[in-house]
């Protein structure tokens, strides 16, 4: 298994775009799977529950980046926020203002994506494009000073048709040219496009991704 790791994380990084960049995705993979990539040069890791991400956190090297990736409830945040590198799935404002409010406590200022819906299978999380509108335009995370909006998150609909999927990540990127232009015009933080995993990253880097969250391609199926 260590030896397939190996092998894939160099695959799967020599299959990206130049400027892509890769979060390999080990949630439900044990410590030796991580450390197999790491000792292949990884640094950014994806989690996506608060519980073994912060193990994880405790017994792996400190220079990994963690992002985490998962439905976060507003009472996980503060265990996260002392060491998260980024978190890749704001689904509400309330979210982003407890994460504010926890990171002010450890003066960091914490990098954030917002999760937006476009899959048209039910999802349960992500904020709707017209509630992401509604929430920008209220205005209240300009004040808050300890996170920073680095872009937007998606995935799409879990289908093997490729057309339904590209047209999921264009109105993803279309929606990332409006915010951006409406926005953060002046903010060059707000620059990510994190779309694409296993078995779309291909797809997602047709159509603008910046980052791509793989788990399965590079680690096995998830134990
Ligand atoms: C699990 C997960 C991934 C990785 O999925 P794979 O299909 O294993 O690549 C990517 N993004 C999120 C949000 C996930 O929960």
């Amino acid at each position: 298994m260590e030896y397939d790791i190996r092998r894939n994380i160099h695959d799967v990084s020599d299959s990206l775009r130049p400027g892509v960049e890769l979060v390999a995705v080990s949630k439900y993979h044990p410590d030796e799977h991580i450390k197999a990539a790491y000792m292949e040069g990884q640094r950014v890791f994806g989690e996506s529950h608060e519980r073994e991400l912060t193990e994880k956190y405790r017994t792996l090297p400190k220079d990994i980046r963690w992002h985490f990736i998962g439905h976060l409830q507003t009472n996980k945040v503060k265990y996260i926020v002392p060491y998260i590198s980024m978190i890749d799935s704001v689904d509400s404002f309330k979210l982003l203002k407890e994460i504010d409010r926890q990171a002010a406590k450890y003066e960091r200022i914490i990098d954030v994506l917002l999760e937006i819906r476009v899959a048209q299978e039910e999802t349960k999380y992500g904020f709707l494009p017209d509630e992401c509108r509604r929430m920008l335009d209220a205005g209240q995370w300009r004040e808050l000073d300890h996170v920073r909006i680095c872009g937007l998150m998606t995935m799409a609909s879990n289908v093997d048709d490729e057309n339904q999927i590209r047209s999921e990540f264009e109105q993803a990127a279309a929606l990332f040219d409006e915010i951006k232009q409406q926005y953060f015009a002046d903010n060059e933080a707000f620059r990510e496009r994190s779309w694409g995993m296993s078995d779309d990253y291909h797809i997602a880097m047709d159509c603008r991704s910046t980052m791509v969250r793989v788990g399965s391609k590079i680690f096995g199926p998830r134990i």
